[in-house]
């Protein structure tokens, strides 16, 4: 990005902009190098003068949660990053039914806990889930039989031409892990819950951390899951048959590793930074993986962290 590009956007945008600012910081995996230009909005208006700035200016910009599922290359990103977190996490629950609107920049746990605590379930057992709202509604992010795309009744957009677009829930092509949002940038997402008991919604919480500390390197940095779990022909949800995960142990690649990225002894699906892995590093444990399950079961993995290379 050109010195007096990023002049300018400083000038123009109301919000916080950092130039040169080291994307290992933004990311649950600490690895990605930096971003030319990075954009903290407040509002939806932000992240529409943003967008229509990079369009302008013909400049790339990626949009940025809570960075739980990307992989960002070790040259960082030559372009704008926009981070929506604080400043678009508002949680307010709409009259007194179990319709909530959510920022974008909400943590999804705390939604979670907040719509749980209230006596709401359907996005509770996302608890464990540790990206935004804006993020889990693009990836239609999901956990034992919940997912974003079950629940979301509406989801305010910043379109590729930094034009506000609402679409309703039945209007995205939700599937496995995927919106088809493609392109735009979520900046609101109305859910609909259902009412259920607060105690057992607590004890059902509770358990489902218990299992994420117990199954998962809950305290290692990665970005959950890699791959996505295989989808029979003709379907567009994980296997019935082995998941990602087992193939990959039964490939005999627990423990695989290069420099300071491991695939995790304790969950085969995911690769961990062991202390100041590099992208390079994930990236070539990623491939032997793909090549030693292809050999082994003729299954081609598919990822499901974004590379941002
Ligand atoms: C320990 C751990 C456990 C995990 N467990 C699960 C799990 O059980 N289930 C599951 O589904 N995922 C899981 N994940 C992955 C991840 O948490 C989810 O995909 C999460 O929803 C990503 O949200 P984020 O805000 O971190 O998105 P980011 O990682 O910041 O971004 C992911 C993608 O979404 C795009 N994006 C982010 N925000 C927006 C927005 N507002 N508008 C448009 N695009 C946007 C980005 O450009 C990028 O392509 C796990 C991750 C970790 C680290």
């Amino acid at each position: 990005m050109k010195s007096a590009a990023l002049d300018e956007l400083s000038a123009k945008l109301g919000c916080e902009v950092r130039l040169n600012e080291p994307l290992s910081e933004y990311t649950t995996y600490r690895i990605g190098g930096p971003a030319s230009a990075m954009v903290f909005p407040r509002s939806a208006e932000d992240v529409a003068a943003a967008v229509r700035f990079a369009r302008e200016t013909e400049t790339p910009y990626l949009i940025l949660g809570l960075g739980s599922n990307v992989l960002i290359a070790d040259r960082g990103f030559d372009g704008i990053v926009i981070r929506i977190g604080k400043g678009m996490d508002r949680l307010e629950r709409v009259g007194e039914g179990t319709v909530w609107r959510a920022g974008a920049g909400l943590p999804t746990p705390i939604l979670a806990r907040r719509t749980a605590a209230a006596g709401q379930a359907g996005v509770h057992l996302l608890v464990g889930v540790p990206g935004t709202v804006g993020g889990g509604v693009f990836m239609n992010a999901g956990a034992h039989g919940q997912e974003f795309g079950r629940v979301v009744r509406e989801v305010k957009l910043v379109d590729s031409a930094g034009e506000y677009r609402t679409l309703k829930g039945e209007e995205i092509a939700w599937r496995y892990r995927a919106s088809g949002l493609d392109s735009n940038v979520v900046v609101e997402a109305v859910v609909e819950l259902e009412a259920s008991d607060p105690g057992e919604l607590k004890e059902e919480v509770a358990r489902h951390l218990r299992w994420r500390k117990a199954g998962t390197p809950f305290t290692q940095p990665c970005c959950g899951s890699v791959f996505r779990n295989p989808s029979p022909p003709g379907t567009s949800r994980g296997a019935p048959g082995k998941t990602a995960g087992q193939l990959i142990d039964a490939a005999g690649m627990k423990g695989f590793t290069v420099g300071k990225a491991q695939v995790s002894p304790k969950h085969a699906n995911y690769i961990v930074n062991l202390g100041g892995a590099t992208a390079a590093e994930v990236l070539a444990v990623i491939e032997a993986v793909r090549e030693r399950v292809l050999k082994e079961f003729g299954i081609e993995l598919e990822l499901e962290v974004k590379v941002i290379a």
